[in-house]
């Protein structure tokens, strides 16, 4: 697994992290977010640095807009995937991109792009339970744990199989 962090590198916002694994040939992100405070604008309008066709799922760890906010550009660029995380995250989210529309550049998203998300809340499931491992695709797994930030918030194990009988994973918090 090859792990890049593009968002929040040069200060707080814009939370976003790319993860590759060669294995199953599938890419992931954890959080999407948007970044806020000076040259926000420009930073939200440069191109992703990964091509967003090539995604296949994102990984919401909580509804702030640092971590949501660039979810519907993703969609505009020609994402398809889901976006895992708790039904609660899946509605505040819903709420705050429709009005974050009503602030930002039409060129970054529209209401059209909010609406095309496809939300994928792994809470509803009757055999969730939080720590317990789903499975996304052959190979890899989440492992969501409850998270105290705001309401909805989850702590995510994202994990990769090495070798028959070993697993590795990656943990991003719900903090900020
Ligand atoms: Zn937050």
């Amino acid at each position: 697994m090859k792990i890049k962090f593009v968002g929040a590198i040069d200060g707080i916002t814009g939370s976003c992290s790319w993860l590759k694994h060669i294995g199953s040939g599938t890419q992931w992100l954890v959080d999407c977010g948007m970044n806020q405070g000076a040259q926000a604008g420009l930073k939200n309008e440069r191109p992703f640095v990964f091509e967003p066709t090539e995604i296949t799922g994102v990984i919401l760890t909580h509804a702030h807009i640092d971590h949501c906010g660039l979810i519907p550009k993703l969609y505009k660029e020609g994402f398809k995937g889901k976006v895992y995380c708790t039904e609660a995250t899946a509605e505040i989210s819903k709420i705050q991109l429709k009005s974050a529309v009503k602030h930002l550049s039409p060129k970054l998203y529209s209401d059209q792009d909010v609406d095309s998300i496809q939300w994928a809340p792994f809470d509803t499931d009757e055999r969730f339970n939080w720590g317990k491992s789903i499975a996304l695709v052959p190979n890899i797994k989440i492992t969501p744990m409850r998270g105290s930030h705001m309401l909805g918030s989850s702590a995510i194990q994202l994990s990769w199989k090495v070798s028959e009988s070993l697993w590795t994973s990656h943990t991003s918090l719900d903090a900020i």
